[in-house]
């Protein structure tokens, strides 16, 4: 790279949400959850360290990634990477040192994107306890690493775009713009949290009417007031629907139930296998689930005990208090201000599909905080804190979201009307 690029590369404008914390806790979680994914340069490198601890034979490091061409994977005993030492550390880094990792161990927990404007944008994964129970450094301490990190894929990897709609492409700059509409709606200082939810699916409603595309399509500076000020004058009329929801049919409680099992993908390759067999078995776990006849302690694997195995019973039941809502509206934060919510390169979820994800992750971190158990849940944060690690590690990511049908039934949930069935844990709380 030339010094004018590495010039151009450091004054690029980054965009995150300041309020997440990370320091690595040495946990290894990560070294067992992932698959790590290395280029052929990586593989190289890699294979000619030399170990002074370590007796494995170098063919036994690295597989072939059975999706990608030319990409290779560290291989795992045990569902624990080869190079996680029983300590929980990561050998390559204590006797190489940092640099040595592959991209994707510097990178984790970190989501760096290059979008095609020439900006960056980064936020944390809830996936990660630290994020997740909010500890370590701020967010903007770790700016000059997301800065490398932004840099050293800039070159590599896709740029970042989204549209808003399949039919509207506005620039980036004012995706970012209609974004903090929704950020102001989230950071209303009175409004349920109900609300702010039912407002943010009103707008996305709002704009999806072909007579107010205009203001999607046209740049106005009074984007962000006129969004406000719509829900404002709106907030009565959500209120009398969060008086007066809809009910859940058994359809819908069906839908409901299979939207939240794609956010309890935890660690489905490890639990059921890749096989024919292990896809069997995935899919009467997913049916008993759906049909509201268990089946929730067996998608969330290990990742933690299932008191009710009903997300729409448990969501029934809960009423979050004040720090639970506080997190979730943390979380939407981190999203919306780094525009994380759409253009992930797996999905490509438009502003609107994304927007439609991220709003039905709510009512299902919320079911799934209820359904793990814990005893001081009304007291503490941390059942949301567990919940949103499971609801992130798929969120965005994983290929359920992508299909057709769920991203339709992601828009049928998203209409208020029927939504405000869903927000029932979330009354009364700012
Ligand atoms: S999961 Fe997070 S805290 Fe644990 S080892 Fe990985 S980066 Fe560190
Ligand atoms: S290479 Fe090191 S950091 Fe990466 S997954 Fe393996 S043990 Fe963890």
């Amino acid at each position: 790279m030339t010094k004018r690029q590495k010039g151009h590369l450091a004054s690029r404008p980054v965009f995150f949400s300041p309020g997440q914390c990370f320091s690595c806790m040495n946990c290894g979680k990560c070294c067992k959850l992932w698959d790590v994914p290395l280029s052929s340069r990586e593989k190289d490198s890699i294979s000619k360290l030399a170990f002074s601890s370590f007796q494995i034979g170098k063919g036994d490091f690295f597989l072939n990634d059975p999706k990608r061409r030319n990409v290779f994977l560290l291989k795992k005993i045990g569902g624990r990477c080869i190079f996680l030492g029983e300590d929980e550390l990561c050998m390559i880094h204590k006797e190489f040192g940092e640099s040595a990792k592959p991209l994707a161990c510097r990178a984790y927990p970190f989501d760096v994107f290059n979008w095609v404007d020439g900006s960056v944008s980064a936020s944390l994964r809830h996936d990660c306890p630290s994020v997740a129970n909010e500890s370590g450094k701020p967010m903007a301490s770790h700016e000059p690493f997301i800065r490398k990190l932004a840099d050293e894929t800039a070159e590599s990897t896709f740029r970042m775009n989204a549209p808003y709609s399949r039919a509207i492409r506005p620039p980036i700059a004012k995706l970012r713009t209609i974004a903090s509409a929704y950020s102001k709606i989230f950071s209303h200082s009175t409004a349920p949290f109900s609300l702010k939810i039912l407002g943010a699916a009103s707008l996305l409603e709002f704009h999806s009417r072909k007579e107010n595309s205009h203001d999607i399509e046209e740049f106005e500076e009074s984007f962000v007031g006129d969004a406000s000020a719509l829900f404002e004058r709106s907030l009565a009329e959500l209120e009398r629907s969060m008086k007066n929801p809809c009910q859940l049919d058994l359809r819908r409680k069906i839908l409901f139930r299979y939207i939240v099992n794609g956010f309890l993908r935890s660690d489905e390759a490890s639990k059921y296998g890749t096989g024919l067999i292990g896809r069997c078995r995935r899919t009467i776990s997913l049916l008993k689930f759906c049909l509201g006849s268990g089946g929730a302690s067996e998608l969330i694997g290990a990742a933690g005990k299932i008191e009710e195995e009903d997300p729409v019973l448990a969501l029934n039941c809960e009423i979050l208090g004040k720090n639970e809502t506080e997190r979730l509206q943390r979380f939407v934060q981190t999203k919306i201000q780094s525009l994380h919510f759409c253009g992930f390169p797996s999905l490509e979820h438009s502003f609107e599909e994304g927007m439609m994800h991220l709003l039905m992750s709510l009512p299902a971190a919320s079911a799934i905080s209820a359904m793990i158990s814990c005893e001081d849940r009304k007291e503490n944060a941390f059942p949301i804190n567990r919940a949103l690690m499971l609801t992130d590690h798929t969120f965005s990511r994983s290929p359920f979201f992508a299909l057709g049908w769920t991203k339709r039934i992601e828009k049928e949930f998203c209409r208020p009307p029927l939504l405000s069935s869903l927000l029932g844990p979330f009354v009364n709380i700012h």
